[in-house]
């Protein structure tokens, strides 16, 4: 029998209020121009699949700050991402204030066996890497994450993590009024339907 769910319930489903842990993304060693859309895309990314923050390390770039703001102001949510010069001084901190640390490596451990540990976290920094990672990144991270034992994409490797460390729920949380924005989609099963709040 097809599985049939209301237009009415779907939204509600939607828009219902999700308790997720916090979790903020340390992109390392960003450079310019090769980074810009990458980067761009691991922060849009964190921001679409329950992260609240992010950081970046390597060079500064106000042209990425900005573009990650205009679409939480234009879709809502907030977003703050700012550049890192230390990303060791930011890792040691956090820790300090009770963050487990995860770090996205093919040569760590597979993302299913550390599942639970990310789970239940209630605060998770998840670091990305960039061209070459310093060791002591391995040695600080609390996990090194494999999504899969193949090089791929930070992108690809950030969402699958998130995924499972937030067990799906960031897929039912709600960009509502509460989130602020201009703009919102509505859910349909053909076309496109936006509306202005
Ligand atoms: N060497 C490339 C360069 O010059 O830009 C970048 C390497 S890779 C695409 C960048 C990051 O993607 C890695 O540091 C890691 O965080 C993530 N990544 C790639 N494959 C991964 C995998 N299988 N598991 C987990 N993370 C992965």
């Amino acid at each position: 029998m097809p599985y049939y769910i209301p237009q009415s319930r779907f939204i509600s489903l939607i828009e219902r209020k999700v308790c997720m842990a916090e979790i903020a993304v340390l992109r390392l060693g960003h450079r310019l121009p090769r980074d810009e859309r990458i980067t761009t895309h691991v922060f849009l990314t964190a921001r679409a699949f329950g992260a609240s923050r992010g950081f970046y390390s390597g060079q500064t770039d106000s042209s990425l700050e900005k573009s990650i703001s205009s679409i939480s102001e234009n879709w809502g949510g907030k977003f703050p991402v700012a550049h890192e010069p230390s990303p060791m001084k930011l890792i040691r901190k956090m820790k300090k204030e009770g963050w487990k640390v995860a770090h996205l490596t093919m040569y760590g451990l597979p993302l299913p066996e550390v599942q639970p540990q990310l789970a239940s976290a209630k605060k998770l920094l998840v670091i990305v890497g960039g061209e070459k990672v310093p060791p002591e990144i391995y040695e600080a991270a609390g996990f090194n994450v494999a999504v899969g034992s193949q090089p791929h994409s930070e992108v690809a490797a950030l969402a699958l993590l998130l995924d499972r460390a937030l067990q799906g729920k960031e897929l039912e949380r709600a960009f509502d009024s509460n989130f602020g924005g201009k703009v919102k989609l509505e859910p349909s099963a053909k076309g496109k339907k936006i509306r202005g709040r």
